[in-house]
């Protein structure tokens, strides 16, 4: 059985069969081969198509995802990756030739990356095919046994891994397991040999607590709150592309519910009423239907959001929007100028549809505002400033920097993808998703050829300095 659905299994005593049998899988050799995991890969490629409709319908039923949203972000940026995988896969794990000094001379070294073993990999409900299939192809690439532990906050998306995913992978190979926290917990009682965990910083601290005991060494992908600086704006093209880009990185990617969306703007003082104008007018043109919108997950989730304006000092600084529907579980794309920066929505990370604007006198003032804050998963800034470039780079720290664009670093399969200080740990995403899951060990040949004295006692001053 590839998959397992949790309230058909005894925890206790399953999981443990389950964590075993995949340990033997693995120590059998089988999942080390080339071949095995390139036909784990193709194995993804065909699940992503042949499943499309099936995966657009999860979504949809999850998350209320339109089809052309889930294609972008999940179906399709997943493809593209596996397919980059396939093609590289060949030279990621080969051997890498590392110089010798002429001290070990004659020998030969070399950097050859190992499968770490039986490894981990929690995922979020708010791109539930993407965080769990993006780390799962690094994972199969590099030669791992894998769990997948799905959110139970996206039943559709998991029951569909649950269903799928041993009619395409090798089911004694990569299991697929269903539930919620109590399974969660359960399941860092063993031992793995890597945990990669997408969630939010409460539970990452959990998750690294629990590794510790077996020294299981762990990548956290956590939230933050990713702020996105607007240097000008006018009525210039540009400024309209930049508001197009604003947008989709806030209302389109699953209603501002990804951990790289746009949190909140800065603006200078005195282009914040045209950016407010231009963003009103584009959010008309873009949502002329409900349905181009994705639904907030759940009512505690809505009520969370809708407790960020309840604050009468939040509330009052809306500036369009901020209608809450619990019955279709939907809020307004909502703006707010210059909410009190010591009130919830500008010190929790916000997830929603809900959009600060903070104004600052100079530009130059956000970089003193963002080094003020944790660090984020990404910091975005619109800019023609070549110099206000050169400092976001050198004087903030974040996961990513994007200019002129928001969220589209997540497709790069040539950059990293991951967090820093509060936001998180370890990266993956392309090349970097197979090294997450690998281990560099580092590889020795040594002649018996030449023997040098001078290693060996008896000690003297001659043997000092040569
Ligand atoms: P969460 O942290 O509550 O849960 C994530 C996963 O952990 C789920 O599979 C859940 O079942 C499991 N879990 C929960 N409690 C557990 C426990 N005690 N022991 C073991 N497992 C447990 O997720 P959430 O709060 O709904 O997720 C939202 C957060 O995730 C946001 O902060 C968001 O920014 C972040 N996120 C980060 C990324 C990223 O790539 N960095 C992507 C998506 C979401």
């Amino acid at each position: 059985m590839g998959s397992v659905a949790m309230e058909e299994m005894p925890l206790d005593l399953d999981l443990g069969k389950l964590v075993g049998e995949l340990r033997e899988v693995y120590e059998s050799g089988r999942t080390r081969g080339l071949e095995w995991r390139l036909s784990q890969l193709r194995g993804l490629v065909r699940l992503l198509e042949e499943e499309e409709e099936a995966i657009f319908d999860a979504l949809h039923q999850d998350l209320g995802k339109h089809r052309a949203e889930s294609f972008r972000d999940e179906v399709g940026v997943l493809k593209k990756s596996v397919v980059d995988k396939l093609q590289n896969l060949k030279n990621w794990a080969a051997p890498e030739k590392a110089r010798t000094p002429l001290v070990a001379f004659p020998a030969t070294a070399m950097v050859v990356p190992e499968p770490l073993g039986v490894v981990l990999i929690f995922s979020c409900w708010n791109l539930p095919i993407g965080l769990a299939l993006e780390p799962l192809s690094g994972a199969l690439a590099a030669g791992n046994a894998v769990v997948v532990k799905p959110s139970e906050l996206a039943p559709s998306t998991s029951a569909f891994l649950v269903a799928n995913v041993p009619r395409y992978l090798d089911p004694e190979a990569v299991k697929v397991v269903d539930g919620g926290v109590e399974v969660g917990e359960k399941l860092m009682e063993y031992r793995w040999d890597k945990v990669l965990f997408t969630g939010s910083e409460r539970v990452g601290r959990l998750i690294m607590t629990k590794a510790a005991k077996h020294l299981t060494p762990v990548a956290l992908e956590l939230g933050s709150k990713c702020p996105c600086i607007v240097d000008w704006i006018d009525s210039n093209r540009d400024s309209q592309v930049a508001v197009n880009r604003i947008i989709g990185a806030k209302w389109s990617t699953c209603s501002g519910q990804a951990c790289i969306a746009i949190d909140y703007l800065l603006v200078e003082e005195e282009f914040a009423p045209i950016l407010i104008e231009l963003l009103k007018s584009t959010l008309k043109r873009f949502f002329t239907k409900p349905e181009y919108m994705a639904r907030i997950l759940n009512e505690r989730h809505l009520q969370r959001l809708a407790g960020f304006l309840a604050d009468r000092r939040v509330a009052s600084s809306v500036v369009h929007g901020g209608h809450v529907n619990p019955k279709t579980l939907t809020i307004e794309p909502t703006l707010l100028l210059n909410p009190p920066l010591d009130s919830d929505i500008m010190t929790e990370e916000i997830f929603g549809p809900l959009l600060p604007i903070i104004t600052v006198k100079k530009i130059e003032d956000s970089i003193t505002f963002l080094k003020s804050k944790p660090k984020p998963l990404a910091i975005y800034a619109f800019t023609r400033n070549e110099k206000l470039k050169r400092r976001i780079i050198d004087e903030t720290s974040s996961g990513s920097v994007t200019f002129n664009d928001a969220i589209v670093q997540y497709g790069l399969d040539t950059i990293p993808f991951g967090g820093v200080g509060h936001s998180g740990f370890g990266q993956y995403h392309g090349k970097y998703s197979f090294e997450m899951f690998s281990h560099k060990k580092a590889v020795l040949k040594r002649s018996f050829l030449l023997e040098f004295m001078f290693r060996y006692p008896p000690w003297d001053e001659s043997k000092i300095g040569m």
